[in-house]
Parts: structure tokens; C-alpha cells; sequence
């Protein structure tokens, strides 16, 4: 498959800083890429040094085969979003996707289908500053598609949402890569929330990419288990005894499990500390966060 970037040996400093530590990606047609990583990781870094917004110190950067620093044209396929977007606050959506389709050159047609795609039909004469947040996201989607790209980055685009809106949005992205197939690079520091979405995912930590690879592939080996129960110090001990690593969350513990065949001896421990009388309110299994994949 066409890689739409290439990110060779990059490192990026501001100063004495390292945000970039000699990395290098590849991401190819098709693809949803997760930029993922605790703030300061350099995901923002990362993303406009592969536009050319940012000089690198060293390393090569393909973008459609462009050096995108040296040849601006580069981006002409690209569109992107921003975690807070600002549009002119007072005109309505639809007047300012018109005026961004003329620049384009593009067919006032395609207006109407960005903002049915979007989800903000009825909403065309509101101004942007009377939408809510979520809605404020799902305009600035609809502008970067007005120049029907073949790529979208979108930098932090749900963390200004709450999770059920950060949800729909992460939807929407999906529809679009089906839908329009574009290629489409979204970062959060939020793992699981992308695990769903993406197809790879690149883990990102103090400027280094620590893993690549398919969210079974991030995800695999670690696994964690929340219970739910009376008394978390005691059960905390006895699982400590057989060798479980833990943390105790007020009445919460989180227990780290490598394997299926730890997972099973943790439900039988469970079940016979449950037959012993204690009380256990609740037994789930989450997906793991950043922290304990890197540890994994
Ligand atoms: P992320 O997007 O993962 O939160 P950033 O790429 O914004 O990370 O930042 C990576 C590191 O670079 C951080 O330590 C941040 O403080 C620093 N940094 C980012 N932008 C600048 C800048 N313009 N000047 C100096 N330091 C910066």
C-alpha cells in the first residue's frame, strides 16, 4: 500500500528540549493512525513537523512524496483539525463553508453533503459561536472536507468534548475513512478511546515512539482487571501473596494480568474469597491505559 507519510530518523528540538527524538512512522492509504501519549509526549510536535509548519533539526519527512517544509504544495490534499477550532465566531456555518468552498474552486453541492455527513443539517444558519462543543468539532470537520482532501489529521480533536460526544466524534471519523476512504491521523492521550477506531496505532513518550502496531498487537498480553469491593486492603494482600501486582483505588482495585491463564487464577481467587464471606461488588475487565501497555 502508498505510504501517504514518511517520517524518517526525525528529531525536533525547541532549545535545549528534545519534543522529537530521532523517530520515524510510516503511515499508509487508508490507514486511521492514532498518535497516542501523555501530554507533552510531542504529538502536536509530530504532527506539524510532518505538515512543514515546524523546521526538524534532522531527519527526512515525506508527505504525498513532498518535503512539505521545502514544497507547501504538499499539503494541498491535506485537511486539518485542531483540539479547540476556531472559526469567525459570528457567521453562520453555512455562509462560512461557502466562502471556504470559492476558495477551493469547489461546487456549492458539496456543501450540502459535508454538513449531511457532519451531522449538522438544521444547524446551517447557526454562528459558530452558538454551537456547542461538540458541534463546534463536527464544523471544523466539515471545513477541512470542503477541499475534498485525501488526508485529515486531527490533533486532540475529542478533548474538549464529554465521552459521549467524544464518541460520536470518533464515529464520524470512522464513517468518513470508510465512506470517503481517506487516510486519517487522530491523537489523544486517551488509548482506549482509539483502540476502537484505529487500524495502528503509534504510542509516543518524551518525544520517542516506544511501540507501533495494530490495537490487538498494543493491547495484547495486558489486560486489567477492576473490582469492586468491601475490603480492598485485605484482598490487595492475598493477591499480593500469589504474585499479582495491584493498585487500591478507594474501594476499587485494578489488577494487572499477562495472561489468560492469570486471568482465570484471579477469578478462582476471587471465587474463594467470595466463598470465604467477603464481599465482592463487582469484577470487570477494562482495557489497559498508556501506562500499563509501556510497562507491559
Ligand atoms: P503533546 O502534543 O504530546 O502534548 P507537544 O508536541 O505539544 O506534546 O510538546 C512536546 C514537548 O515540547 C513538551 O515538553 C512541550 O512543552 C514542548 N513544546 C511544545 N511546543 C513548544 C514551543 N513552541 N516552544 C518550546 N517548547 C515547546
Amino acid at each position: 500500500m502508498e505510504d501517504i507519510i514518511i517520517i524518517d530518523s526525525v528529531t525536533k528540538k525547541y532549545g535545549k528540549l528534545i519534543a522529537l527524538d530521532n523517530v520515524s512512522l510510516r503511515v499508509k492509504k487508508g490507514e486511521i493512525m492514532a498518535l497516542v501519549g501523555p501530554n507533552g509526549a510531542g504529538k502536536s510536535t509530530l504532527i506539524k513537523t510532518s505538515l512543514g509548519l515546524l523546521k526538524r533539526d534532522s531527519g527526512k519527512v515525506l508527505l504525498f512524496g513532498k518535503d512539505p517544509f521545502f514544497d507547501p504544495n504538499a499539503r494541498r490534499s491535506v485537511g486539518v483539525i485542531f483540539e479547540r477550532p476556531s472559526l469567525p465566531v459570528s457567521m453562520p456555518i453555512l455562509e462560512f463553508l461557502t466562502h471556504v468552498s470559492k476558495i477551493y474552486n469547489k461546487d456549492s453541492k458539496i456543501i450540502r453533503e459535508v454538513i449531511e455527513l457532519v451531522g449538522l443539517k438544521g444547524k446551517e444558519n447557526t454562528p459558530f459561536s452558538q454551537l456547542s462543543a461538540g458541534q463546534r468539532q463536527r464544523a471544523a470537520i466539515a471545513h477541512a472536507l470542503i477541499s475534498e482532501p485525501e488526508l485529515i489529521i486531527a490533533d486532540e480533536p475529542t478533548s474538549n468534548l464529554d465521552p459521549v460526544e467524544r464518541n460520536k466524534i470518533l464515529d464520524l471519523f470512522t464513517k468518513i475513512n470508510k465512506e470517503n476512504q481517506l487516510t486519517i491521523i487522530i491523537s489523544s492521550h486517551v488509548l482506549h478511546e482509539l483502540l476502537r477506531v484505529s487500524n495502528k496505532i503509534a504510542i509516543l513518550k518524551s518525544g520517542k515512539i516506544l511501540k507501533v502496531g495494530t490495537p490487538d498487537d498494543i493491547v495484547k498480553n495486558v489486560s486489567i482487571a477492576r473490582i469492586r469491593c468491601k475490603n480492598p486492603l485485605k484482598i490487595k494482600e492475598n493477591l499480593e501473596k500469589i504474585g499479582f501486582s495491584l493498585n487500591a483505588e478507594g474501594d476499587n482495585l485494578y489488577v494487572k494480568t499477562e495472561s489468560n491463564e492469570k486471568t482465570s487464577l484471579l477469578l478462582n481467587v476471587l471465587s474463594q474469597e467470595i466463598k470465604n464471606g467477603e464481599q465482592i461488588y463487582g469484577i470487570e475487565l477494562i482495557e489497559p491505559g498508556i501506562e500499563e501497555i509501556l510497562e507491559g
